[in-house]
């Protein structure tokens, strides 16, 4: 892909943008003299679909005129209501997701099933630098089974001088930990770095040592295509608020291979994963729905879905591809804007990625305070990254193009 480093040029790829009319769908942030700043945080918090607030009220009204009548006229399925985008945005039948909890509580949740440290295997891989909540549960879990993240816990590290990590180094540890590894637990993207995995080969290679293989999506759903199904990834979580727009809080999105469905192991049970035809029945004994919907607990937290159901009609209306397409090309005009730009920025987010660059720079603190100072929301990560994300539904090339222009000022 060749780009030029013009404004003029920058607008023409905005002309040409097949998504270009999506930005209106969404609310954009605005500064106190009422004019739009550039927002480059969708990896945190996505923006609000103009949708959302008539998707909320539409159950207010029915929970204002109907009451409880309204939970078997419609919220008892209204989870199911997800389940058909949420399993084509990362490739999966629709029996493996279901929309239920938050993040690290469904982390936990799946860590029960599938990490069952024995006295031969027990360890559990994660990246070093995980996320940290994804650090704390993993721990945690080891505790909890009476193990000792010491010797359980291991941590994939980058080599001496790199900021990334390679699958080969990733298989070599999988294979060195051939007959005592239970359970791999990966971000699909690495939050800090930007590093995309390569979940498929991994997968492969944790299967061949007799390991289940999991991931958390919370910075791949809604950025990248996948196919968990395909990949024949034991388990994924993620959450919605960061590029799938459906605001702070809300629920996570969970899949279970269906080669787990018949499941017979341990997990925390609760009555919404009982079987729906005689739930109501109020009776004892568990009887488990044979899908990702077995590992539900709770009745849906409706309010909370419902802004979900406005973004996923938008993420429906796209796909992932055109939207990964956009992505890609946005997110490389950035890159070449900087290389060209800007002296002195490193880009530790390799080419193998998603919507997101990470910048260090030497007074790094200062240019982020300048750029929050002109209007940019982008983010500060410690010690010393620079996160930019720019939303392919929401970002344009111009933008990309006068941040950049912001970026070489402040530094
Ligand atoms: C955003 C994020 C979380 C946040 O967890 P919550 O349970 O939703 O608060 C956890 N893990 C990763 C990798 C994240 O990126």
């Amino acid at each position: 892909m060749k780009f030029e480093n013009s404004i003029s040029y920058a607008e023409s790829l905005d002309l040409i943008d097949p998504l270009r009319s999506y930005r209106d769908k969404f609310y954009y942030p605005i500064n106190k003299y009422g004019q739009e700043v550039i927002y480059f945080c969708g990896n945190s918090l996505g923006l609000q679909p103009k949708s959302v607030q008539k998707f909320i009220s539409k159950e207010l009204d029915l929970w204002r005129t109907k009451g409880v009548l309204g939970q078997h006229l419609r919220w008892e399925q209204y989870h199911e209501r997800l389940t058909k985008s949420s399993a084509r945005l990362v490739g999966a039948e629709s029996t493996e997701v279901v929309v239920m909890n938050a993040l690290t509580v469904n982390l936990n949740l799946l860590l029960v099933s599938f990490y069952r440290p024995d006295r031969i295997r027990n360890k559990i891989i994660i990246e070093k630098g995980a996320f940290p909540s994804d650090q704390y549960a993993v721990e945690s879990q080891i505790n909890f089974h009476g193990y000792d993240p010491r010797e359980c816990l291991i941590e994939l590290e980058p080599r001496e001088g790199e900021t990334s990590l390679r699958t080969k180094d990733i298989i070599d540890v999988i294979n060195t930990n051939a007959d005592s590894l239970a359970t791999i637990i990966l971000g699909g993207i690495n939050y800090y770095s930007g590093q995309a995995i390569d979940m498929k080969t991994i997968t492969s290679a944790g299967h061949a040592v007799g390991a289940y293989v999991g991931f958390d999506l919370a910075h791949v759903a809604g950025n990248l295509v996948l196919e968990l199904h395909n990949w024949q990834v034991d388990f994924a979580v993620w959450c919605t608020y960061k590029y799938l727009c459906a605001g702070p809080g809300s629920p996570s999105g969970i899949f279970i291979h269906n080669m787990h469905h018949e499941w017979t192991g341990p997990r925390f049970e609760g009555w919404w994963g009982h079987n729906k035809k005689t739930r109501f029945r109020m009776e004892s004994k568990f009887d488990p729905i044979p899908t990702a919907e077995g590992w539900q607990i709770s009745n849906a937290p409706v309010l909370g879905m419902a802004p979900l159901l406005a973004s996923l009609e938008i993420f429906d209306d796209v796909g992932m591809p055109a939207i990964r397409k956009k992505s890609e090309y946005l997110t490389n005009y950035l890159e070449f804007l900087i290389q060209n730009n800007v002296p002195g920025v490193s880009i530790i987010t390799p080419k193998r990625r998603g919507a997101q660059l990470s910048l260090v720079l030497k007074s790094g603190k200062k240019t982020f305070n300048h750029l929050m100072n002109k209007d940019v929301i982008c983010d500060w990560r410690e010690p010393d990254v620079i996160r930019i994300a720019p939303h392919p539904l929401f970002n344009s090339f111009s933008e990309v193009y006068r941040f950049v222009k912001l970026l070489d000022l402040g530094s």
